[in-house]
């Protein structure tokens, strides 16, 4: 394992996107290519003990950014899931509560194969709801989620109770 101090690649922005919200900015990590690196070759090592995937799922906007190299790297197929309106094609549609009122998630309706192994990837692990939002799209398309990969998880949230327990969740840098 490299021994990179993560903490010098992840900036807290307070007060973003509102007061009181201590927002952990990732982006001086994908600026600085031997942190992005390590983190992609950690994570993608990390995940071997999920046995054989299929596919990767994440959700725009940042955790495309972990996901397609990460999908290069493990050489499975990618499968954006966006908010409402973006995808071309038939989609499959699932809300969730935001702190505030609600928002929603789709993908295609033929992107997720059922019985498929899927791993779900998201930059940063917070309530959960994301996620779990993606989860239940998979699960509505009897894909078979065999785990979940973040680069940083915020524990102090709780947002990995919220997931499968049969699932494993892996994350890198746990704050
Ligand atoms: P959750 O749904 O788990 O509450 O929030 C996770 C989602 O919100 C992820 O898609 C992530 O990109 C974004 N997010 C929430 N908090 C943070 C944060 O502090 N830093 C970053 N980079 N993303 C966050």
């Amino acid at each position: 394992m490299s021994s990179i101090n993560w903490n010098d690649y992840i900036r807290d922005v307070r007060d973003f996107p509102k007061p009181g919200i201590i927002f952990k900015d990732i982006t001086p990590l994908l600026a600085a290519p031997h942190a992005f690196r390590a983190a992609i070759d950690q994570l993608s090592e990390r995940c071997s003990v999920l046995g054989p995937i299929d596919a990767i799922g994440a959700a725009e906007a940042r955790g495309f950014l972990f996901a397609a190299p990460l999908a290069y790297t493990l050489g499975v197929g990618l499968v954006p899931i966006r908010k409402p309106g973006k995808l071309p094609y038939a989609t499959l549609s699932m809300e969730y509560q935001l702190e505030y009122g609600s928002d929603a998630l789709e993908v295609h309706s033929d992107a997720l194969k059922p019985g498929a192994r899927l791993l779900l990837v998201d930059d940063v692990l917070a309530t959960g709801g994301t996620i779990k939002a993606c989860a239940d799209l998979a699960r509505m398309a009897q894909a078979d989620v065999v785990g979940f990969a973040f680069l940083m998880e915020l524990t102090f949230l709780g947002g990995r109770s919220r997931l499968d327990d049969g699932a494993r969740v892996i994350s890198l840098i746990e704050c």
